[in-house]
């Protein structure tokens, strides 16, 4: 595993990080003041193809992979989380699932929309009763002659009500195993059908931009065909789709942690107390450097997850570590960096102020730390 990049990925890197300063920064502030989704920001990330950037081809993709994807939202989070987690929502949980575990009809349906950004897709595992258990699912799809009726509610689920929303798959108890277990098993939504709602937008403490609802869904019937992969391993598919993606989650953390260090630099060198600049103060530089070096080492825990993940190696402790490890230390340079820009980091004007209210949820989404710990203690034989 190295940290340089090849000159392909540099140049990827390169080009979604002038389309963050340029296009992301200068409405990130208005978004998130406004709670607005930035639908400009998204139609323009898919003409860059960034939707596509892990799919094949001939699905309408880039012919990159996870890695690519990966880079381009540590650029897009460097200076906006809730446009990096669009992206992040959108390709991993959205078009993902239907590329890994679709039939060649499913994928030829859904895929070219989903990876060119025309369309939103969205994944709903979380129920109001529990997410950290998913297991404990209450949504129902029974059949009924060539048709599954769904009933039931998804909490939380991001990009589900856009007006580019098109797909929201979702995990459904569709029986009962030979042990007496729940079969669950995952559905293909087309929206907006009979009986589905997206409820108002959550007001939330960051992610502003980014959107997010629960759903109802009372007797929504959608053809049997749109079982996604076999009936009674949804469950199992949707937790192999959620160890890929941590190491994307991972590639946020690290870029809200490097958006703070940016920051930080430019403010120290400026700003002055006892008539010099805070950043000639040891304790400000250290602090920063010390930001610097969380970053550096979370970045080097993800650029191995995912290489392993592409060597086609176990990968599950190593994307673990990566998401835990980075979304806390996000947490911490958020925090530093409010520091750092003393009452000026309390304003919501400054972008550290969003980097903090954004930096929380990177503990508690796709997993939270305490599940993170107890996938890496198991792989390690214990808990
Ligand atoms: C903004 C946002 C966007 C989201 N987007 C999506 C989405 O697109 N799709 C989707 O399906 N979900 C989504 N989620 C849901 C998210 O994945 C869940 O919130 C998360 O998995 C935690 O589930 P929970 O909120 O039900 O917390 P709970 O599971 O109720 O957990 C509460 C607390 O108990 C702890 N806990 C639970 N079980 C254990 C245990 N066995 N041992 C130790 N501690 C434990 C947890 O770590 C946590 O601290 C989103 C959430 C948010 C806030």
């Amino acid at each position: 595993m190295s940290s340089e990049l090849t000159a392909e990925q540099e140049a990827l890197r390169a080009s979604v990080a002038d389309f963050a300063r340029e296009v992301v920064a200068p409405v990130a502030a208005q978004h998130d003041r406004e709670h607005s989704f930035p639908y400009d920001v998204v139609r323009q990330m898919g003409s860059m193809g960034l939707f596509g950037l892990p799919f094949p081809e001939e699905y309408g993709g880039m012919g990159g992979d996870y890695f690519a994807l990966c880079l381009a939202l540590e650029e897009l989070a460097r200076v906006d989380s809730s446009v990096a987690i669009t992206l992040e929502a959108g390709v991993s949980l959205g078009a993902m699932p239907v590329f890994r575990f679709g039939t060649d009809a499913q994928k030829q349906e859904w895929l070219p929309r989903l990876t060119s950004g025309r369309a939103l897709g969205a994944f709903g595992l979380t129920e109001p009763g529990g997410g950290s258990d998913a297991g404990a699912t209450r949504t129902t799809a029974r059949r009924d002659g060539d048709t599954w009726v769904i009933d039931g509610s998804k909490a939380f689920i991001t990009n589900s009500g856009t007006d580019l929303t098109e797909l929201v798959t979702v995990t459904a108890v569709t029986g009962q195993t030979a042990a007496g277990k729940k079969e669950i098993s995952a559905i293909l939504v087309p929206v907006p059908a009979d009986g589905f709602t997206a409820a108002k937008p959550y007001d939330k403490v960051g992610w502003n931009a980014s959107d997010t609802h629960e759903l109802h869904f009372d007797g929504v019937r959608v053809p049997a065909v749109n079982l996604l992969g076999e009936q009674g391993r949804g469950y199992a598919n949707f937790l192999s789709i959620l160890d890929e993606g941590r190491i994307a989650i991972s590639a946020i953390g690290v870029g809200l942690a490097q958006g703070c260090v940016d920051e930080c630099v430019r403010y120290a060198r400026e700003r002055e107390a006892f008539g010099r600049t805070i950043g000639s103060y040891q304790a400000i530089a250290f602090m920063i450097a010390e930001m610097e070096t969380r970053t550096y080492v979370a970045r080097c825990a993800y650029y191995d997850a995912a290489a392993r993940m592409l060597a086609g190696k176990p990968f599950k402790r190593q994307a673990a570590i990566a998401k835990l490890y980075s979304s806390e230390i996000a947490v911490t340079n958020a925090r530093d960096a409010t520091q750092v820009f003393g009452g000026y980091g309390f304003m919501n004007e400054f972008p550290v102020a969003r980097f903090w209210r954004d930096s929380k949820i990177l503990e508690i989404g796709e997993g939270t730390s305490e599940v993170q710990k107890m996938l890496i203690a198991r792989d390690l034989g214990v808990g």
